[in-house]
């Protein structure tokens, strides 16, 4: 069976394809509006899509 030259992206594990969380840290800002952190995914580093090592085969990942 042939095989496809690109694989399909698919939405990261991790975070579901939402890549960037938006945080509220309980804090007010002079203004009042809430203080609020912005982190991007750890696995996919923001990107929203699985990076490679997550879509690769797992004999691909244990590097035979
Ligand atoms: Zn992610």
């Amino acid at each position: 069976m042939p095989q496809p030259n690109s694989v399909p992206t698919r939405p990261c594990p991790d975070c579901k394809g939402f890549s960037v969380a938006t945080i509220t840290t309980g804090d007010r800002s002079a203004d009042g509006t809430r203080e609020t952190v912005t982190v991007c995914c750890s696995a996919c580093q923001g990107r929203g899509f699985a990076p490679a090592w997550v879509t690769a085969p797992i004999s691909a990942r244990a590097g035979k």
